[in-house]
């Protein structure tokens, strides 16, 4: 292999790429590993660690509106560069050329909120607090912060976090995913052009080795992560056992509520880019369709899978395909297994995705489309997040048993109801366990300005992502009480609180 091709770290504004250990990357649709990727040692982490140190105290005091104004041009660069940016991401995720630039457009969207830092940053202020004194709250960087990001979103989860740390004054880390490091690093070297000074943003790639050392090393404030839940619970224990503050989004399994009363050709619609959009491999992914009543079960499955049969999975250069391959060879046995512990476990798959053959595309990694009906709580496929293009259906006879199911399971990221019953849809925002909430909406992930997380196992800490949590999470309120005697002090000294 050409060493031409070997995916290296960002560290004070230069490639650098030192490391002994690299790992394959693949083109999932030709199955091909056409890079590597460097894998981070300590020492190479600790030298990122140390620039971003260094960067702080500068970048620190740098007026938030210039910070700001970073985040104007690198927007502009992002939206210049979009192709690129979406080719990288299909060539070592798969996902389409459409889906890619909608990816990228969210991620664009938290460049925009962050270009509000001087009025996120304004703190609170109260006059007269007692006599002639002040008092008022800043929010303050925090210093060397980190965050690690999947596999499934390259540009978008990394653009959750750095754009809000970064404009908040802290200097950044970034740990992408090994399997899909191309489209992170070019967007991290756009900063650079936008004007941001060496330093403070850093991209190494890695494995759990990097990983430890961002979790261990005292530099590192905080550290926000998005990934599985096994792995999320892992970061959060070791960066709190490690006196960091975290923020830990993990994995999902989606349910939508199809009622008897829901518009089914519009459900249908909703529920076929929300299960099968990008193979999916989407944290809000809907995988389960709950229909309450057997009529509007037999509609449904009858209405999807004629749908079913218009679906293309391909490459993502063509983008007459609505999705791609799944990440890996070994995904994509797991993703069958699944379907095929459904059947073994007594659910009929109605339309069947495992082995679909693409033209010109054999070695590739993809999952066709597939409808399991007769799903039980039970069922192994049920429990587990499948992360592929399956929708799996569930029968239930009344709104409350299908509550009861999503309250049940362990995940509670996403959740949607379909109905036309108002009354029915407010109690079911009140009262589900879930943290992301639709009504006939069906992927109901937060825009830019309120911000993004799950219930239960699906986020360990306080805070979710990006908005309004995220500026908290990158800073630390400072409360400052102030009084200046008009000349000098004139009171005693006093044993009490003030009354
Ligand atoms: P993953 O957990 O395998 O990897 C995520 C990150 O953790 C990567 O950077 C990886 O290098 C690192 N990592 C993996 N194993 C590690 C270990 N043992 N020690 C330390 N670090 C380790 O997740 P993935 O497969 O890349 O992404 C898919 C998962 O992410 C799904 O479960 C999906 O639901 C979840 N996800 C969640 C959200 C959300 O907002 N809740 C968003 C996107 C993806």
């Amino acid at each position: 292999m050409n060493e031409v091709n070997v995916v290296g770290h960002l560290i004070n504004g230069e490639m650098v790429n030192d490391d002994v250990r690299t790992q394959a990357v693949f083109n999932p649709a030709t199955g091909v590993a056409e890079k590597k990727v460097a894998l981070a040692s300590k020492q190479t982490v600790e030298q990122a660690i140390s620039a971003a140190q260094a960067a702080f105290p500068e970048w620190r005091n740098t007026p938030a509106i210039k910070r700001a104004r970073v985040m104007f041009r690198f927007k502009e660069l992002l939206e210049q560069n979009t192709d690129t940016i979406c080719r990288l991401i299909g060539e070592e995720h798969g996902k389409i050329s459409h889906d890619a630039a909608g990816e990228l457009q969210r991620g664009i969207e938290n460049v925009e909120y962050a270009c509000g830092a001087p009025e996120l940053l304004k703190g609170e202020h109260s006059k007269n607090v007692g006599p002639n004194i002040d008092s008022w709250s800043e929010f303050q960087p925090l210093g060397v912060v980190a965050g690690i990001t999947p596999f499934n979103f390259p540009a978008m989860v990394p653009m959750w976090m750095f754009p809000l740390a970064i404009v908040c004054g802290n200097c950044f880390i970034l740990k992408p995913s090994e399997r899909d490091p191309s489209s992170t690093v070019y967007i991290a070297q756009l900063l650079k052009e936008a004007g941001l000074p060496d330093g403070v943003m850093n991209v190494v790639n890695g494995d759990k080795e990097a990983v430890d050392v961002l979790l261990t090393d005292e530099r590192i404030k905080a550290v926000s992560f998005v990934g599985s839940t096994p792995i999320a619970k892992y970061i959060y224990a070791t960066a709190n056992a490690n006196g960091k503050r975290c923020q830990a989004l993990g994995g999902a399994k989606n349910h939508a509520i199809i009622m008897p009363d829901a518009d089914m050709d519009n459900a249908v619609n909703q529920l076929l880019g929300a299960a099968f959009g990008s193979s999916g491999e989407r944290c809000m992914a809907l995988s389960v369709a709950v229909a309450v009543g057997d009529e509007a079960a037999d509609a449904l499955v009858e209405k999807m899978t004629g749908a079913m049969k218009n679906l293309s999975v391909g490459a993502h250069d063509n983008a007459s395909n609505d999705f791609g391959p799944v990440i890996t060879q070994a995904h994509k046995d797991k993703v069958e297994g699944y379907i095929t512990s459904a059947q073994n476990q007594g659910a009929t798959i109605v339309v069947d995705g495992r082995q679909p053959q693409v033209k010109g595309y054999e070695e590739g990694f993809f999952v066709g489309a597939t409808l399991i009906d007769g799903v039980t709580a039970g069922m192994e496929s049920y429990l587990a997040e499948i992360f592929g293009p399956v929708l799996q259906v569930m029968r239930v006879k009344t709104m409350q048993e299908a509550m009861q199911l999503i309250n049940d399971h362990e995940y509670g990221n996403g959740t949607c109801i379909f109905t036309r019953d108002g009354e029915a849809a407010r109690y079911f925002s009140d009262n589900i366990q879930v943290g992301m909430v639709g009504i006939n909406v069906p992927l109901p992930v937060p825009v830019a300005y309120h911000s993004f997380g799950g219930w239960k196992r699906s986020l360990f800490g306080d805070l979710h992502a990006y908005g309004p949590d995220g500026v908290r999470f990158y800073t630390k309120r400072k409360t400052i009480t102030q009084r200046w005697p008009s000349s000098g002090v004139r009171e005693g000294a006093t044993f009490a609180f003030p009354s």
